[in-house]
């Protein structure tokens, strides 16, 4: 899985997220993305949908609770994770509009 898009963890945090193989990550405010994966929008989306998570949460909340889910549910089945490819799913496949910024909100 090369190219599946990114974890919202930190990287270095724990060995869960360092191992994870992943096109994006994103750190608060910012998010990083493998080369390879520069022009898949779908990836951008999903890494901004954790920049929101991250702002709602804050950082420490957002870093606890990543943790927490990655550890607890893994990686294909952590709720933030599940919420950011949700919500990039039905940007790709071109959904209904919707506020993001809203859905995270009440989501979370
Ligand atoms: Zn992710």
């Amino acid at each position: 899985m090369g190219n599946r898009p990114g974890a919202g963890g930190v990287p270095g945090l724990s060995r869960t997220l360092v191992d994870m193989d992943v096109a994006g990550i994103t750190y608060n405010d910012t998010y990083y993305i493998k080369k390879e994966a520069a022009n898949e929008l779908r990836v951008h989306f999903h890494e901004l949908v954790h920049v929101l998570q991250w702002r709602e949460l804050a950082p420490q909340g957002f870093i606890e609770r990543y943790i927490r889910e990655i550890q607890y549910f893994g990686y294909n089945n952590a709720p933030l994770e599940k919420m950011a490819y949700a919500l990039d799913g039905h940007y790709q496949s071109k959904g209904r509009h919707l506020s993001v910024e809203q859905f995270v909100r009440e989501n979370l």
